[in-house]
């Protein structure tokens, strides 16, 4: 579902030509994380065992809080070093891990321990040497599509036909001019919010389905 969406934007914005059918990172992941989820949904109605339900349902879980929670701490990380080096000059090693380890612990609270050694794992990223102030992308288009898919739940009547038009659009206008098309704004908090909530709502749903389990 995920490359299939590569392949439906692309085709769709083709007509944009060359120049500005490509979209920007912050729109690029919208076609093909919008299939997952439709994906995932249809999924979840055809299956009959409660067990086979929570451990999909867990699994998209997992990957939301990976693709928003963990990657917003590394934009964090990666923020955190830039202004470290700008204010106290080179950097050692143990200092990259030292801020590594702050959002770290601010990611994970008490729910695991975090080890010595696992202080220099900010090296396995190649994204902080190779695209620095990428991460933070993969969060922006999760939220982008919980929010439109909270959209096409509430107002089904046309989302299709704007849904195509938005990715028709390819990268041709401003990420907020074309979300806008959709009667979306994501210069407010509100927006990202919605995708938020839909996230909450999924974790309180397997935590009610893990209680009938039981
Ligand atoms: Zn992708």
């Amino acid at each position: 579902a995920h490359e299939l969406g590569h392949g439906v934007h692309q085709y769709l914005s083709r007509q944009q030509g060359v120049l500005q059918s490509s979209t920007p990172l912050t729109t690029a992941e919208t076609a093909s994380v919008f299939g997952e989820m439709l994906v995932f949904q249809k999924l979840m109605k055809e299956l009959d065992d409660p067990k086979e339900k929570l451990a999909l349902l867990i699994g998209k879980i997992d990957d939301t809080i990976a693709t928003v929670f963990r990657q917003i701490s590394m934009n964090r990380f990666e923020h955190a070093m830039h202004t470290a080096r700008r204010e106290e000059g080179e950097l050692t090693t143990e200092r990259f891990s030292e801020l590594w380890m702050e959002q770290q612990k601010a990611l994970y609270g008490d729910s695991v321990s975090l080890t010595d050694e696992y202080g220099i794992w900010w090296s396995y990223i190649p994204h902080f040497l190779h695209t620095p102030g990428y991460v933070y992308a993969y969060a922006f288009g999760e939220l982008l599509v919980l929010a439109l898919y909270e959209e096409y739940t509430q107002r089904p009547d046309g989302f299709s036909d704007r849904y195509l038009e938005l990715l028709s659009a390819g990268g041709s206008e401003w990420p907020q001019d074309l979300v806008a098309k959709m009667g979306l704004d994501i210069t407010q908090p509100d927006f990202w919010n919605k995708g938020l909530s839909s996230f909450e709502r999924m974790v309180e749903e397997a935590e009610e389905m893990a209680r009938v389990i039981k």
